[in-house]
């Protein structure tokens, strides 16, 4: 079996912004204009939260066969799930790709989620 991917918890410091780890990309709040503004790299696979993908690139798609499907569907994919996008996004066994789950603190309880991977 394949290793799945490697994942890294940020639950102190939940709102450090996230750089991709193989290029130094900062993929989300780079805009000052637009903090909500997502910068992907070649190396982002997809970056997300608990209730939806903000991001998916093609290599995801491939990879967790989601290519071809509508929105819709690829939503039905991961609301199966369990743990949803968070547990979903653990199925990825691409080499040596990185994770990043912030978890805001409870009550809210909000995860958001980062997928890296290095490129050929
Ligand atoms: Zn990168």
């Amino acid at each position: 079996m394949q290793n799945a991917i490697q994942r890294t918890e940020l639950k102190t410091y939940y709102y450090t912004p996230v750089h991709c780890p193989f290029c130094g990309t900062r993929v989300m709040g780079a805009d000052p204009v637009d903090e909500t503004r997502i910068t992907a790299c070649a190396h982002t696979l997809f970056i997300a939260h608990d209730t939806a993908f903000e991001y998916r690139s093609e290599r995801l798609d491939r990879h967790l066969k989601l290519n071809g499907l509508s929105e819709k569907e690829v939503e039905e994919c991961w609301l199966r799930e369990e743990g949803g996008v968070d547990a979903f996004t653990d199925r990825i066994t691409l080499a040596d790709a990185v994770k990043v789950a912030a978890y805001a603190p409870a009550p809210s309880a909000y995860g958001s989620y980062y997928g890296f991977a290095p490129t050929e």
